[in-house]
């Protein structure tokens, strides 16, 4: 391996720089120089009180909202660099998202939701294989009851739509888990039911996560902790 090569292979999954964002109407950016790298397979918890930008971070990793500045590489490419339909592509391509109300279709069944987790990507369709399987699979693999897997969305507990999105964030093995608070709204027998398995499931697909929550109590069970208010000054304010 040469040099150029052997540094490629060393950078880490996602490295953020001097990261800049302003909501439009806010005097003060809410994530303001904010640092962060993510290694390949890493589990990183990250922390921060309410309102601290937590969501606001997961949505320019995700490409969703456009920094003021600074930079966001993930795997070597400059996100910044993208146009808007190649940030979509490349989101599709690599990230798995479980949203803080996991947003899934409510008319579809738990199986077509998961579905959708690689619907917009032929590199996680690729990876997935047969489709159907691997949503049945994941969801096996994620609790949820067999005779739940053709009911609509809607008609699942708040516990079990939370399996689906994990699910649907982890079909086609993404290089990147985000999830954003996704065990707020369970006990904690189910919260760390529900951690177990999405990290297990993580692992198996080779899938870093980069988990946000308020909830410290978490945070020893992953590879690494970061405090918002210690990575982001914006958050101090
Ligand atoms: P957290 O996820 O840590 O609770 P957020 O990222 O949701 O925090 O919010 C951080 C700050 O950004 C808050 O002050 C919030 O009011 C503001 N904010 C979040 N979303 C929007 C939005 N869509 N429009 C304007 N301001 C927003
Ligand atoms: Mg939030």
């Amino acid at each position: 391996m040469n040099p150029a090569q052997s540094a490629a292979t060393s950078q880490p999954l996602l490295s953020i720089r001097a990261l800049r964002y302003t909501w439009s109407g806010d005097a003060m950016p809410v994530i303001n120089g904010l640092e962060l790298d993510v290694e390949a397979g890493q589990r990183v918890f990250l922390a921060g009180a309410s309102g601290s930008g937590k969501s606001t971070l997961l949505a320019l990793i995700g490409g969703l909202l456009a920094p003021d500045s600074g930079s966001i590489h993930f795997a070597g490419t400059d996100l910044g660099a993208l146009s808007g339909s190649a940030r979509d592509r490349f989101r599709a391509d690599h990230l798995g998202v479980i949203f803080q109300q996991f947003n899934l279709m409510p008319w579809l069944s738990a199986v077509a939701n998961v579905r959708l987790g690689c619907q917009f990507s032929r590199q996680r369709r690729h990876h997935a294989g047969d489709a159907e399987r691997a949503a049945h699979e994941l969801l096996s693999a994620m609790g949820l009851a067999e005779d739940r897997w053709n009911r609509r969305a809607d008609e699942l507990s708040v516990g079990q739509q939370q399996r689906v999105a994990a699910a649907r964030a982890l079909i086609g093995q993404p290089d990147l888990v985000l999830a954003d608070e996704p065990t707020s709204a369970l006990d904690v027998d189910h919260r760390d039911t529900f951690v177990d398995l999405l990290f297990e499931q993580a692992r198996r697909a080779g899938s870093a996560i980069l988990f946000v929550s308020h909830d410290r109590s978490l945070a020893p069970r992953f590879d690494m902790t970061r405090e918002l208010g210690e990575i982001n000054a914006g958050s101090m304010a």
